[in-house]
């Protein structure tokens, strides 16, 4: 397939849709591997930071945006959380409860054309759905989301949407941790696509957003990508009340 001005492939240019995520999943699958992104034990990161997040409160409803099959799911219920996971691969689902040995209920939801795969009492339910098409009219609004591997998946025109409908699905004192890639763009076409701190600053507004940690994924990542850098910046952001 070629672009609008048919010289650069689609490809290139990082545009990625559910379609072409469904068969990254397959093809992983097929090679008996998990999705290359998919991190196997619960993410440092997150464990690190998880009381930054919660502000020490138990018994919170988190939201997994663009969820695959993190292993945090299956950790933060296990602590008492309620957690919502929405993931556009019917695959993600599937492997999230089949590897942690949950049995799922499955059910249709028409009005999200998708299902809803749900376990241990209800704790975990994963939507699988375009996540465009989730909003909080499905299950209300969250204590705190972890973005991971999230806004760096979606389409680069699909971030201000995507920053509105955060907007709506977060508490009024809602917090959000968040994952972001950092490179030279032109180098790479993503996903993860780079995302600028000041773009990501400005996407918020009014929201207050705070640098709690960093990464650095030049050995793997940019051996891998050819790139001469990468890093991960992790953001605090927090809804204004
Ligand atoms: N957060 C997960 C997965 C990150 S990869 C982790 O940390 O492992 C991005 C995921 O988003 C993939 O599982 C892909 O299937 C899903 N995805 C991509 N676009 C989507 C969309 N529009 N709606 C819902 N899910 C989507």
């Amino acid at each position: 397939m070629a672009s609008k001005d048919d010289s650069i492939p689609i490809e290139k240019l990082g545009v990625v849709n559910l379609p072409q995520w469904e068969q990254g999943w397959q093809k992983a699958k097929d090679a008996g591997k998990d999705p290359q992104f998919h991190v196997k034990n619960v993410h440092p990161i997150f464990s690190k930071h998880l009381e930054q997040l919660t502000g020490g409160r138990s018994r919170l409803k988190f939201l997994f945006p663009l969820c695959g099959k993190a292993m945090d799911m299956k950790w933060l219920a296990d602590q008492g959380h309620t957690i919502v996971g929405v993931d556009g691969v019917e695959d993600a689902a599937r492997q999230f409860f089949q590897e942690n040995a949950i049995q799922p209920t499955v059910t249709d939801v028409p009005a999200l054309n998708g299902k809803l795969y749900q376990g241990m009492e209800g704790r975990v339910s994963i939507y699988v759905c375009d996540y465009f098409n989730f909003s909080s009219e499905v299950k209300g609004q969250f204590d705190a989301i972890w973005d991971r591997g999230a806004f760096v998946a979606i389409n680069e025109v699909d971030r201000e949407k995507y920053v509105r409908l955060m907007k709506t699905l977060l508490k009024p004192n809602g917090r959000c941790l968040m994952e972001v890639y950092q490179y030279e763009p032109r180098l790479f076409p993503g996903p993860p696509h780079n995302v600028p701190e000041d773009e990501l600053k400005q996407l918020l507004g009014d929201y207050d957003m705070a640098l709690l940690d960093t990464g650095d994924h030049t050995e793997r990542l940019g051996k891998l990508w050819n790139l001469p850098w990468i890093k991960t910046a992790y953001f605090l952001i927090k809804a204004s009340n």
